[in-house]
């Protein structure tokens, strides 16, 4: 492969490789794992919350319907497979934001995975669904 920086080719064994990680957010009533309402972009602050979204011991989330649905949806609209099992995964991390010390997403098994025969050409640059996590 050949790297060129404005007018200087350097040659080497490297393939470049840049991986993304894009975010979007769910058009859902309710938040992921709790009742509470998303319609907090003029609300308030703490006014959408309860024990769930607080992390309070002994709650347990509940996932929302709507939004396996729509991920569904958009794994059936990129060509993705739909795994039969998927789980998630709570990550323990302490974060200025993040009082409640954990997040809970997916990882290895998502809800849909890399499409089979998927593969996507955006301006000369070739690019593949490596997963989608909810
Ligand atoms: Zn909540």
């Amino acid at each position: 492969m050949t790297v060129s920086t404005q007018n200087t080719h350097i040659a080497t064994d490297f393939e470049i490789v840049i991986g993304l990680e894009v975010h979007s957010q769910l058009l859902t009533k309710s938040k992921m794992f709790c009742g509470c309402s998303t319609d907090y972009a003029n609300a308030a602050p703490n006014t959408h919350v309860c024990p769930v979204c607080m992390g309070m011991p002994g709650v347990l989330p509940v996932i929302n319907q709507r939004a396996v649905d729509y991920t569904i949806m958009t794994a059936l609209a990129l060509n993705c497979t739909i795994p039969e099992y998927s789980k998630f995964d709570r990550k323990n991390y302490p974060y200025p934001d993040l009082m409640k010390g954990y997040q809970i997403s997916q990882y290895d098994i998502p809800l849909k995975i890399r499409p089979a025969s998927c593969t996507i050409v955006a301006t000369a640059w070739w690019t593949s669904i490596a997963r989608a996590r909810l």
